[in-house]
Order: structure tokens, then sequence, then C-alpha cells
């Protein structure tokens, strides 16, 4: 049962949008948008099919959550590739007060259904779904009761065999948007290669899509290339950079796993923590590193690219290559994991000068030449159709690329391959060879590590050379903020942070471990690192300051709030008070006069002003009447409003007085039941704001 939905007027721009930014600073505690996040959620909100391609970190998610929460009354239906990113996501948006939920097959059935159920019923706004389910009939059974008003597909290159995430389960996405009712899609990827992106558009059928590349520039990253002669050289160089980021993260990637397991031993020789990761552990081994990861217990992985999408641990603080990736696209996303936070990182590349070659090596095994596959296909049907060893194909010991040249012959329905032995299965079947194709796929990953190489032997900007590469035509010609633009690293730049906040920073992350710990989700689903900064600079006095900090959004306040503000107050008298100058400067600050307003409780405050009440002050901002009255609170608390008269009746007043006696004003629940039932919620909630700002 799919109902079609007249989108109304007022979720279309700039109404929707001014909704969308509400919700960015209630839900998500963000002051504004990213570059590019406002096009696209328009885009989305306007019903078309959109493709949004934006850099890993460049804030994808919120381009379909937003829109998620404004519709009303449908589901948003995200399609995302592992179980661990799913969970990560999901923890965070619960944490936010968002209601959502995942479907997997690591789930027992009962609970599967029961989410469904919660999914038709309107109870949940997003359902995360791997592209494995839509092969479950239960699934798409269910499914069949649910209005869906978007499909989201993140991680969307994976549909594609250009790309380097290539999922065959994608491949069935094309087709599900018909059996859902026909919602329109919105794809998200990293991946801005031309011939991804089309086949992304090709393959889900996106109809007239608005395309948006936006956000490359990721200016918190400081690129460089540190050119070494030998490889003991890198791995020093490696050594020195890790032991300038003291107790936080960093990810270095290596080209092989052999090299992962030489520079993690290296490394520990060396008296630095670290742990390895790659496609050759135990899969638990493999999660076990992963979850440490996250939770801060490990903070420096050597790994290969299979530690990869799974990653969205904001505070990543560096991100080293030993090798030389395949592309420009796998080195701006491997580094890209870094600082998605919006502090400052390091991206630092080291090249050597065999670097090109293991590439080349690994382009023969993976596209083997036309006329190699031509030759072995021969050689086989020489045999009749015998099966022979793999070694009677090759013209020499390990020959690169023969695995891949025996896959080609069985894909195109030539040959036969069990274990070691192979056999033709036609004699004259040569024209099948997809020669052509075979060039094709060769020539663009050669193209792909050439303008790699290009990279690393760049001797400008490095960012203005990766803007260019990614289609940003407009990048300045020198960003002040990569190698050959010689700005001093990270590491050894004036942060202008002050001891006491650094301590106080600290203390925060121990207030946060507590909390993660607790709910048994990483820190970053508590606050993420640049939350806690702005918080440690801003040391919070009261709710409403604390409202301030980036990323404390409604619910994040009422669960976490007082006790970050304990911390934060205790500290407050150490720090100078936050002045409009002292909180400008580094990445991620955002000037703001001391004690002036969060937007939103101007904009509260303004009507209230007017005379409107709590339920005309949600009516005419569009938001439920709860939020108006937490706000009201705020505004009480903080001494904006002294004469509550117009929200509160004399004698609920009186009663709550009555009912709290002398003793401490209780939790709004406890007050509820002493009270009874007949006092509106809000009503009570700033009855108890008054008293609590009048026994201060
Ligand atoms: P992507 O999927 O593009 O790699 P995410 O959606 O995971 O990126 O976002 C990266 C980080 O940026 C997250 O910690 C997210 O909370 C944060 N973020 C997103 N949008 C904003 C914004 N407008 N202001 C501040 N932080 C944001
Ligand atoms: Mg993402």
């Amino acid at each position: 049962m799919s109902v079609p939905e007249l989108r109304e007027s007022s979720t279309r721009s700039p109404a929707g949008l001014a909704a969308a930014s509400t919700v960015l600073r209630e839900v998500f505690g963000f002051a504004s948008f990213r570059p590019g996040q406002e096009a696209v959620i328009s885009a989305v909100l306007s019903g078309r099919d959109t493709l949004a391609v934006m850099p890993t970190g460049g804030g994808k998610s919120v381009c379909y959550q937003i829109p998620a929460l404004l519709q009303r009354g449908g589901l948003t239906l995200v399609v995302s590739p592992l179980l661990a990113l799913m969970k990560d996501q999901v923890d965070a948006l619960r944490a936010n007060g968002v209601a959502c939920a995942a479907v997997n097959s690591s789930m027992g059935l009962e609970m599967q259904a029961t989410t469904m159920r919660d999914a038709a019923e309107g109870r949940i706004q997003l359902l995360y779904v791997a592209p494995e389910r839509f092969g479950n009939g239960a699934f798409v059974a269910a499914l069949r009761g649910v209005r869906v008003s978007l499909l989201a597909i993140d991680e969307a290159h994976c549909i594609s065999q250009w790309g380097h995430d290539f999922r065959p389960s994608y491949r069935e996405l094309g087709a599900v948007r018909d059996r859902i009712g026909g919602p329109p899609i919105v794809a998200l990827t990293a991946t801005a290669d031309p011939l991804v992106r089309d086949d992304i558009v090709q393959r889900l059928g996106l109809r007239n899509p608005e395309v948006h590349v936006a956000g490359f520039d990721r200016p918190n990253l400081r690129f460089e290339v540190v050119a070494v002669g030998t490889k003991k050289a890198k791995a020093e160089g490696i050594a020195a950079r890790l032991k300038t980021i003291k107790g936080e993260s960093a990810i270095v990637y290596c080209g092989t796993r052999k090299n992962v397991e030489e520079l993690t031993g290296f490394l520990q020789r060396n008296g630095i923590q670290s742990a390895r990761y790659h496609a050759g552990m135990e899969d638990a081994d493999r999660r076990r590193i992963q979850e440490a990861f996250a939770r801060d217990s490990v903070r420096v992985i050597v790994a290969t690219n299979a530690f990869g999408m799974g990653i969205d641990k904001p505070d990543v603080r560096m991100v080293l290559h030993h090798d030389l990736p395949d592309s420009l696209e796998s080195y701006y996303q491997e580094a890209g994991r870094a600082g998605r936070d919006g502090g400052p990182a390091d991206c630092v590349l080291f090249f050597g000068p065999r670097d090109r070659g293991l590439r080349e090596f690994f382009i023969e095994q993976s596209h083997p030449e036309p006329s190699m596959v031509v030759g072995i296909y021969r050689r086989l049907v020489e045999f009749g159709g015998n099966r022979v060893h793999v070694r009677e194909l090759m013209d020499k010991d390990d020959q690169p690329g023969i695995n891949a040249a025996i896959q080609v012959l069985a894909d195109s329905g030539l040959a036969e391959r069990r274990g070691y032995m192979v056999r033709a299965l036609r004699p004259d079947g040569e024209d099948a060879i997809d020669t052509a194709g075979l060039e094709a796929h060769r020539a663009h990953a050669v193209a792909k590590l050439d303008a790699m190489e290009r990279y690393a032997r760049w001797q400008t900007c490095l960012r203005a050379q990766v803007l260019r590469y990614f289609g940003d035509e407009t990048a300045a010609l020198a960003c002040g903020n990569c190698g050959p633009c010689v700005a001093p690293p990270v590491a050894t730049r004036e942060t202008g942070v002050s001891g006491d906040e650094e301590a106080l920073f600290q203390q925060l992350r121990a207030v946060r471990k507590h909390f993660a710990d607790e709910a048994g989700v990483p820190p970053f689903v508590i606050f993420n690192d640049a939350s806690l900064r702005d918080m440690a600079r801003r040391a919070p006095r009261t709710r409403l300051e604390m409202l301030n900090v980036s990323g404390v959004g409604q619910v994040k306040f009422q669960k976490y709030g007082e006790a970050f503000l304990a911390v934060t107050k205790a500290a407050a008298p150490r720090l100078a008070p936050a002045t409009g100058e002292a909180a400008s400067g580094t990445a991620g600050r955002r000037p703001r006069q001391p004690g002036a307003l969060a937007p939103t409780l101007e904009e509260t405050l303004r009507l209230y002003r007017q005379g409107l009440g709590v339920r005309a002050i949600a009516k005419t901002r569009g938001l439920a009447p709860g939020t108006i009255a937490t706000q009201l609170a705020a505004l009480i608390l903080g001494g904006q409003i002294d004469d509550i008269s117009p929200l509160v009746r004399p004698e609920t007043l009186a009663r709550v007085k009555a009912a709290v006696g002398e003793g401490p004003v209780g939790a709004l629940g406890a007050l509820r039941e002493q009270i009874g039932a007949d006092v509106p919620y809000e009503e009570l909630h700033l009855a108890r704001a008054y008293l609590t700002r009048q026994r201060r």
C-alpha cells in the first residue's frame, strides 16, 4: 500500500530551508550548513532525484537525515554498505533524539518484525538497511505496508565497477525504487570520477537528477608530501610524526599486508603503541580493533585500504600514507578520514622512488593486457577440453595477471576453473574476449595512477591541485596550509589554546568517555571533539551558554547537559570569560558576542515578547510545544524572561511551591506525579524553571 504524496509547499525553499536550518540547529546542534549541504537538502526537499558528491567528512549524512525529519508521516529508507557504519549512524541519531532503526540479519526474527512494524506505523523516521536486504522476501513484503517517502543510497559508488569499492549487491538497487512505491532517490558518494558518476545515474535509474559536487575543500586538513629515499627512512619519518600526536588518533595506510606487518613491528619496537588491520586477519580480530579505535582504546592503526568505509570516527588527527595509493580518489578518501570534526589534522604522503612500481604491479595483476588474455586462451585451446594446471599457462613463474586473465575467460564463458585446474569450454571463442573493454579498464587505471604520481611530485599548492582534479576550478592558487605553501606542521603550530583550556578539554573527554562506556557507544556519539573544544573554549556557566556550544542540541542537552555543565562551571573561574576576540581564530571557531543567544532562542524570545504563549509560538515556528517550553525554560533560567505570568498561572506556581516545600526542585516527572496531570506539561516545566532560578 503506497499512498502517493503531495509534497507540501512548506518543504520547498525558502520556507523548507528555514525549517531545515532549524532542524540543523535544534536537533544536530550545528550553527550553519557546510558547503553544499543546503543545496542538496533543497533539491531533495523539492522531490527531485539528487546525486550528492561530497568528500569524506563533508557531511553527507545530514543531507538525507534532515529531509527525513521534515517529511510528515513518511519513512526514509537508507541503504548503507556496512553494519558497523549503520550502527554508528543509528546510535548518533538516537543520541540526538531521532527515532530511527536498522534491520539486519544479525537481529532475531522477532526484533526484525518489531522494527518493521515500527516503520509501518510511523514510529521511526529513518530505517537503515544493507543492500542485501532487498533479496529478503519477508523484508520486501513488510515494506509493502510502509510509505517510503525517500530512498537514500549512501556510498553510492559501490554500484560501479569503475569505483574501488564495487559491491555486486548494489547492482540490484536499480530495481528497488519501483518495488517500494517510487519515492525520489538521493544518492551520496565521495567519488567524483565522471565514469563512476555516470554509472550511478544510469544504474539507479535517476530521473533528471540534480547533481551537486561540493565541499571538496577541507580547509582544516594540512596536506604534505615527504620524499624519502629508502623504506627505512619512511618508517622513521612516520614514527617521528606519530610521536607528535600525543594520545590522539591516527591512521597509517600501507599498500600491502606485508608492509602493514613490517611497519607495525617497527613502530612497536620504537615505543609507539599501534594495532594492525588488514583483510588477511580474522573477522573477529578486525572487528575488535575497529571497535577499540572507535572507543579510543587504540590510538594508532596501521592498515591496508581494507580499513575503510566503516571508519566514521570524527577526531582522527593524522592520516599518513606509507605507499602511493592507486588514485587521487583513493588518496583523498583515505586522507579525508582525518579531521571530520573540522579540527586541524595532518595528511602526509611518504613517497619513495619504488612506489610507482608497486602500483604498476597491481595494475598488471588486476588488468591484464588484452594480448596476454588472448595468448592464454590460445594455449588453453591447444589442450583440447582437457584440464591443465595454471602453471602450464604461464610464460614465467608468478606471472602477474594470470588469475585475472583466467577470470576474464571464465566471465566470457570460454573457460572453467577449479582450484589450480583450468580447461577450455570452447575452441573458437576468441571473438568473445572483450579486448576493447580490457584495454579501457587498463588505460583508466594507468591514467589514475599518473594523476596520483603527479600529486606526489607536485611543487606548488597541493590543495589547489586536488581541487582542480575534482572539478573545482575556483580553487585559490596557494592555500597557505599545505607542504608547498610552507605552513609549519600542525603539531608545532601555535594553536592559541591555553593550558587551562586544554585541561578542561581533557576533563570533558573523561566525562564523555564515562557516558560513552555506559551507553556502549563510541565517544563521538555523545559529542565530537569539535564540540568538546568549543565547550572548553566557552566554558559555559549556564544552560543557555551550553546550548550555544556547537553540537549541543536540545536532546543532547537534556541527556548530558547538566553533567558537562557541572565540569565547565567549576572550571569557568580559571578561564577568562569568552570575549568576541578570544572566540575567533583557529578553525571551527565562530565569533559570538558574550552572552549572545542562539538564533533559535532569540526568535522564541521575540515571539514571547509579542505576547504569544507556548502553543502559539510552537505553531508559528512549526516546532513542538515541548521544544518551545524547553527554550522558554532556558530563557527563564538564563534571566532573559523575568515575568512568567503570561506563561504560568499563579495557582500553578503556588501548587508547585507547596509541593516542593523547602527542599530542592526535583525532576519534572516526579513533580508531575505530585501535582497531578491536570496542569499541562509545558506549564509545569516553566514553573519549575522559575522556581529553580529563584532558589539560586
Ligand atoms: P560524510 O558522510 O560526508 O563522510 P558525515 O555525514 O559523517 O560525513 O559528517 C562528518 C562530521 O561532520 C560528523 O561528525 C557530523 O556530525 C559533522 N557535521 C555535519 N554537518 C555539519 C555542520 N553543518 N556543522 C558542523 N558539523 C557538521
Ligand atoms: Mg558518510
